[in-house]
């Protein structure tokens, strides 16, 4: 394997006319990595794969495989393997074929292309279908050849577009546990773009979370998910309630916030000052019914959506502010009820622009 221990993007810029698709990317991968490239449709995740990639130049910044400068080399001379969300796999090839292509480019010996696609054809669970033609399996296993035919030339870093977006959600599921067990037993160092928020939290060791060409945030699955750096980020992993409100009293690491009648204290996420404007975020799940509540926020059961285990309701509060939260209990629509926000999971955002808040 032409191994490296750490890529280096520096800088790494995109522009189409005069917009930066990627704007300034700055990320170091340590090998072995799995890294997450996140965020919402059109905010350049593609383009910084396709970067990497080489299979689109830089307009600004470069690339380094440890002391090596590589954004200048073509795609074939970078030996990344690539995995698209379409398969991309040869029609008219077996699944063995297709996955010992790349062997036989390389002119490696017959017995060793055999022993190696044997291996990878094991790896991902394909023996019963090694000499069926792609039309003939479904989606996950085409998924699975393609996995299968960029890891068995054992590249440097793999490259992720979407793998799983065609796939049903079961099998999405069973795909994700896949590529992950795939990455451990391999040490395949791996960059997967997705915009799809748990599975880059369930796959993951870090996230790039990426808006309008430009990082927002680099961090664990943990980190992300627990202290966005932006109200744009929580909104982005699920934090359906953000309020736009204006900051009360300032008292140490806690900040009033007037909610439902009331006020009720949030965790000042960066430099918020008493009359600013700010963005309260807070997840569903940490909008918690009935309980005596301290702050004595309280409200009308609008909407009950049946999930399961637990129902999605929305909540209209006093001041006709709209809460979502989840529940374990039975609600019904216009029941009253009285909530409880988690201590600390109420995060209070300065609002960097008021034109721009939700
Ligand atoms: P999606 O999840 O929808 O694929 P993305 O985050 O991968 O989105 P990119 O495909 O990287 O986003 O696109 C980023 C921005 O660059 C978009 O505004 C897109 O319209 C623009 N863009 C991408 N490719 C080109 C191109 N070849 N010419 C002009 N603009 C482009």
């Amino acid at each position: 394997m032409s191994g490296f221990n750490r890529l280096r993007l520096e800088g790494v810029g995109r522009r189409f006319g005069t917009a930066d698709a990627l704007a300034g990317l700055d990320l170091t991968i340590e090998r072995g990595e799995f890294i997450a490239l996140l965020g919402p449709s059109g905010c350049g995740k593609s383009t910084a794969l396709n970067c990497l990639a080489g299979l689109l130049p830089l307009t600004a910044g470069s690339i380094w495989q440890d002391d090596r400068r590589i954004d200048t080399l073509p795609p074939e001379k970078r030996g990344f393997g690539m995995v698209f969300q379409n398969y991309a796999l040869f029609p008219h090839l077996t699944v063995r074929d297709n996955i010992a292509f790349g062997l036989r480019m390389q002119r490696l010996p017959k017995d060793e292309v055999r022993r190696r696609t044997t291996a990878a054809i094991e790896m991902v669970r394909l023996e019963d279908h090694a000499s069926k033609l792609p039309g003939q399996l479904s989606g996950g296993q085409q998924q699975r050849v393609a996995i299968a035919r960029a890891t068995v030339l054992e590249p440097s870093l793999v490259l992720m577009d979407e793998p799983l977006s065609n796939l049903d959600a079961k099998l999405r599921l069973e795909m994700r546990t896949e590529i992950r067990r795939l990455h451990q037993s391999l040490g395949l160092t791996t960059v997967y773009v997705t915009h799809d928020q748990e599975e880059a939290l369930s796959m993951a060791d870090r996230l790039v979370v990426m808006r309008q060409g430009r990082v927002q945030q680099i961090g664990t699955p943990e980190e992300v998910h627990t202290k966005p750096s932006s109200w744009h980020v929580a909104d982005f992993m699920g934090y359906r309630n953000l309020l736009p409100l204006t900051a009360g009293r300032v008292s140490g690491d806690a900040v009033a916030v007037p909610l439902g009648g009331t006020t009720i204290d949030g965790v000042p996420q960066g430099e918020v000052a008493t009359g600013d404007d700010v963005v309260a975020a807070v997840r569903p799940e940490d909008v918690k019914l009935g309980s005596e509540d301290i702050a004595g926020l309280k409200g009308r059961v609008e909407v009950v959506e049946y999930q399961g285990r637990e129902c999605a309701i929305e909540i209209m509060l006093d001041d006709g502010t709209r809460l979502h939260a989840r529940t374990e209990r039975k609600t019904e629509a216009g029941e009253q009820v009285s909530i409880t926000i988690s201590p600390g999971r109420l995060l209070v955002y300065p609002s960097d622009g008021a034109a721009d808040r939700p």
